[in-house]
């Protein structure tokens, strides 16, 4: 039987300049779609509005450029992302999911603020409240839109606007995604996500296949991230330091032997090894 072919996609979200872990998941996720003949999506996540700039979509692309990556389907630059390819582009399918979810009696609405959650719970987590109250889904306070299981996750913001567990899973779908490549960080997500897809019959998601692979790291061990001083990438290119780190980062996470400063080399590396790494289980 013929496999389908591997389709993966790049998922940043605009809403600040890209850091290191970002570049090194780039680089894997490219490297193991090449090694396997799949096709590459760029996706820009911007559903949070408030929080995207017009600037990190731009880094987006220049920093693209910088670590030599190519993609088969996606925007082409900033103008044809904001026109084309901005989640906006897409409010009518995820509000027909948050609909039929409403509909089938599996959300619940909720007007606690965070000081409320904050009060009524010892580890911040939403303990409920609003489960029992029957609260309309629309009405003169804002209220956001709750699973009624699994931690009661957002679906919907308070600002109407729905969330990025909901988004990412209907994108995922409507592209055909069928491997995904993200941090460790991001098991948590993955699990609200296959929950949801379980409650709204979203077989292929299912049955993508996953790899979490480790964070980048300091030399002490700790996570590296921009709020530890990690610095953007932007911040690389303008102290002229070369992408052949992440490259070599790269090599050691999917276990490919040898000294790599550029990414031809590791993409030949990778074929030879048919890198194709995925969670177990
Ligand atoms: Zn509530």
């Amino acid at each position: 039987m013929n496999k389908p072919p591997l389709r993966t996609r790049l998922a940043p979200t605009p809403s600040g300049l890209l850091h290191p872990g970002n570049g090194l998941s780039f680089v894997m996720t490219w490297v193991i779609a090449r090694a396997n003949e799949g096709r590459i999506l760029l996706r820009i996540d911007d559903i949070d509005k408030e929080r995207c700039r017009e600037e990190y979509v731009a880094d987006i692309f220049r920093t693209l450029e910088w670590l030599g990556l190519d993609y088969d389907e996606g925007p082409s630059g900033v103008a044809d992302f904001f026109q084309n390819w901005s989640q906006e582009t897409r409010l009518g399918l995820y509000e027909n999911a948050l609909r039929e979810l409403q509909q089938q009696d599996l959300l619940f609405a909720c007007t606690c603020s965070r000081k409320d959650i904050r009060l009524a719970s010892e580890d911040g987590s939403y303990p409920g409240t609003c489960l029992q109250r029957d609260l309309p889904f629309e009405g003169d306070k804002a209220r956001s839109w709750r699973t009624r299981e699994h931690g009661h996750f957002v679906l919907r913001r308070k600002n109407g606007r729905p969330a990025y567990q909901l988004v990412s899973l209907i994108d995922d779908e409507h592209f055909g995604i069928n491997y995904i490549v993200r941090g460790a960080d991001l098991l948590g997500s993955t699990e609200k996500q296959r929950y949801l897809a379980r409650l709204m019959g979203k077989t292929p998601f299912l049955s993508s296949s996953f790899w979490h692979h480790p964070l980048l790291t300091d030399a002490e061990g700790q996570k590296l991230s921009k709020s530890q001083g990690a610095g953007s990438l932007q911040e690389w290119r303008t102290l002229g330091r070369s992408p052949a780190e992440l490259y070599q980062r790269a090599a050691d996470m999917l276990g490919i032997p040898g000294k790599f400063e550029a990414v031809e080399p590791l993409l030949k590396a990778a074929k030879k090894l048919k890198v194709l790494p995925m969670d177990q289980g």
